[in-house]
């Protein structure tokens, strides 16, 4: 276990949060844009090096607060790149970052909860069930310490890390709070500066939540889909027999209503013999009438279930199988691509991340 002290870690605030913490201490909100420069831009922990700070202000720092991300306890490297770092938090729980470079970008998969409580029938994370709800620091510590473990000697000004997906363990939107003030810190020109269009929270499709977070945040916005009616996605995402299609649709309709250039993105895992043929594509045509969106066709990524209950008998489904779906979507005008599986060799591709010591 990591030592817990009873310090004030600065990386639970965000930039609002921080400036009423210093005014409640009689300095200026201003200082808060200081700190936050410091503590995410420029990676510094130590207070003293703060010197536009005052001394008074350093010294407060210095004996109340502390700067601390989750402790990485195991590191893995896949052939193509993509990095998996295992962190473990203060009550031993253990949680998974992904680190995926591409050619035009770097894009970090941040988990937002210890488990996921809705129980995908696909997806491994469900399988491990809820544990808790991720910190802010939590969060935004999975950046923090991407950003330094790409430029270990702190040097560097530009962050290699460019796109933010919350597709880790969990569902961000069950930890609606705490999610939108980590988002809130990856905006923020002084903190991680990263593009409204870079950042990308995806939901199974928590309705009313979508509502909310449509006034709180500009980040963008990702659908789990799966399925093209209620009848299938209730028997493989429980979460639709609450919110069901016609529900989450019209959500997605009116999340980008006033900014006509955005799409909500789809994702849809391609499960053989599933929601896979071509009639399903034909009905998901139809589902996604009049919705500006991007589709992204998911291969599906086996795992190891030896270790969890619950085994999963899904299969992905064939390249020929995924491409005649696709140009189903295509021949309707939807903008579809299919994803590409990334560090399926260190179980870190979608849907795998079950935090086990052992991978
Ligand atoms: N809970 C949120 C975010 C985390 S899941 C959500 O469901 O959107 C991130 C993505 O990985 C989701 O689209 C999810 O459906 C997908 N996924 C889950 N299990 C998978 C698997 N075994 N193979 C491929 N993708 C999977
Ligand atoms: Fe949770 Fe998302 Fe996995 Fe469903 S797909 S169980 S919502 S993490």
């Amino acid at each position: 276990m990591s030592s817990a002290t009873q310090k004030i870690n600065l990386l639970n605030f965000n930039s609002t949060d921080l400036a009423a913490f210093f005014v409640e201490h009689g300095e200026k909100p201003f200082r808060a844009q200081q700190l936050i420069k410091w503590i995410h831009q420029l990676g510094v922990t130590d207070f003293s090096l703060m010197t536009n700070l005052s001394l008074v202000l350093r010294e407060y720092l210095i004996a109340n607060t502390e700067v601390r991300a989750p402790r990485i306890v195991a590191e893995q490297k896949s052939t193509d790149g993509t990095r998996k770092w295992l962190l473990e938090l203060d009550d031993g729980n253990k949680i998974e970052t992904v680190l995926i470079p591409e050619d035009d970008r770097v894009t970090l998969c941040v988990s937002t909860q210890v488990g996921c409580p809705i129980g995908c029938a696909f997806c491994f994370t469900g399988k491990l069930g809820f544990k808790r709800n991720l910190e802010i620091w939590e969060i935004i510590g999975q950046l923090w310490l991407a950003v330094r473990a790409l430029s270990p000697d702190g040097t560097s000004k530009t962050h290699a890390v460019t796109n933010v997906v919350l597709m880790g363990m969990g569902e961000p939107l069950l930890n609606f709070e705490n999610v939108v003030k980590a988002v809130d810190l990856m905006l923020d020109d002084l903190a991680y500066g990263l593009s409204k269009y870079r950042v990308t929270i995806s939901t199974a499709g928590i309705v009313p939540a979508m509502e909310r977070l449509r006034e709180l945040s500009k980040a963008s916005l990702a659908i789990s889909l799966h399925a093209p009616n209620d009848e299938l996605r209730s028997q493989i995402m429980p979460i639709n027999k609450k919110y069901p299609l016609r529900e989450l649709i019209a959500a997605c309709k009116q999340y980008y209503q006033n900014e006509p250039k955005r799409v909500v993105t789809i994702e849809y895992i391609m499960l053989a013999g599933v929601n896979d043929s071509v009639a399903q594509a034909k009905e998901l045509v139809k589902l996604l009438h009049g919705l500006p969106c991007k589709v992204n066709l998911i291969p599906y990524n086996a795992g190891d279930v030896s270790n969890l209950p619950g085994a999963i008998s899904y299969r992905a489904s064939a390249q020929e199988v995924i491409d005649s779906f696709r140009n189903v979507l295509l021949a309707a005008g939807i903008n579809t691509i299919t994803r590409k599986s990334r560090g399926a060799d260190i179980a870190a591709a979608c849907g795998q991340l079950v935090a086990k010591k052992s991978d």
